[in-house]
């Protein structure tokens, strides 16, 4: 199907900064849409509209070798990087795929629903840079309430408690605001455990103790104390200690803003500043900090937006 949409292209001459829109297709196939950018350039997401907590794949082809991409959503930059990967299956298939850029985008959890914008900007010659705007609808998610029992501390902390959870929450979002500029990781994601061990729970909205709590921003996984817990790429630990909430808690940053959290191990395997890959044990699941028993919380940020961890494996996939 091929429609009018809110797709604009344009072509800015970069030294004069003035924008000429010309015109705009909008394709749409299945449940992905591509945008024509013009210049021999299309942007495909993964999904046209989406829901709060959720990830979204941008794939960028290029006719001609771009020499770099780079988008802005929630009016912060996203890294793109270049998919070999993606170029070598596509030539396997007869098809020519000439430069291939993909990109992840967030939609934090807590995002209110409505119609936001995506855009792409390239070089394409000298003082000219292709951009490229396609509009994303982000539904709210109806995510289930439940009723939980914690101990008292966790549900009502004294002063104490609750300015150490504080300090500790602004250090994650110090963590997750860094943007590593470099890919740390190739290839697939995988899941944190090994086996049948099902992950569920994102984004329930909780009561605990009979106060409501925040939204439950990571998957948990329910599994026996002492479990091994893999990383789900490869990547660098830039946190590795015992949090208030969380827990025993390990935080691998993947690079392009990109960061695994697992919480509430029995044992820790990992410290900081070790480089992990994929499948690296970082700890044993365990029942440390605010649970109801032994589980894995695993949590994906992405350019600081809370989202399903079980999406990157969908997206970037594989067990
Ligand atoms: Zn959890």
């Amino acid at each position: 199907m091929i429609r009018k949409s809110e797709i604009c292209l344009r072509t800015v001459p970069s030294r004069f900064a003035v924008c000429t829109a010309i015109a705009f297709l909008f394709l749409s196939v299945g449940t992905t849409r591509a945008a024509d950018c013009g210049n021999g350039v299309t942007l495909r997401l993964s999904a046209p509209e989406t829901g709060q907590g959720s990830l979204l794949l941008a794939t960028l082809r290029s006719a001609k070798r771009l020499s770099e991409v780079t988008g802005k959503w929630n009016e912060l930059a996203v890294p793109f990087w270049e998919d070999p990967l993606l170029k070598g299956m596509e030539k396997k298939q007869s098809v020519v795929a000439g430069d291939v850029w993909r990109a992840l985008l967030g939609v934090d959890l807590e995002k209110p629903a409505g119609k936001y914008q995506f855009t792409v900007s390239a070089p394409i010659r000298t003082g000219e840079t292709l951009s490229c705007t396609v509009s994303v609808e982000v539904k709210e998610g109806h995510f289930a309430t439940e009723s939980l029992t914690v101990k008292k501390q966790f549900a009502e902390p004294d002063p104490e408690q609750l300015a150490r959870a504080q300090a500790e929450s602004k250090r994650l979002r110090e963590i997750y605001e860094h943007v590593t500029p470099e890919q740390l990781w190739k290839g697939k994601f995988r899941l944190p455990l090994d086996g049948d061990f099902k992950g569920s729970n994102f984004g329930r909205r909780r009561v605990l103790n009979g106060k409501p709590g925040s939204p439950h921003s990571g998957v948990d996984f329910p599994a026996p104390t002492g479990t091994p817990v893999h990383a789900a790429q490869s990547g660098r630990v830039v946190l590795a200690e015992e949090l208030y909430y969380a827990g025993n808690a390990v935080i691998v940053d993947h690079g392009l803003g990109i960061y695994t959290l697992y919480c509430h191990f029995s044992e820790m395997d990992a410290k900081v500043g070790d480089i992990v890959s994929a499948g690296t044990v970082l700890g044993k699941v365990g029942a440390t900090g605010r649970v109801t028993g032994p589980h894995l919380h695993w949590g994906l940020t992405v350019e600081r937006a809370h989202v399903n961890a079980l999406d990157i494996v969908k997206l970037l996939g594989g067990k």
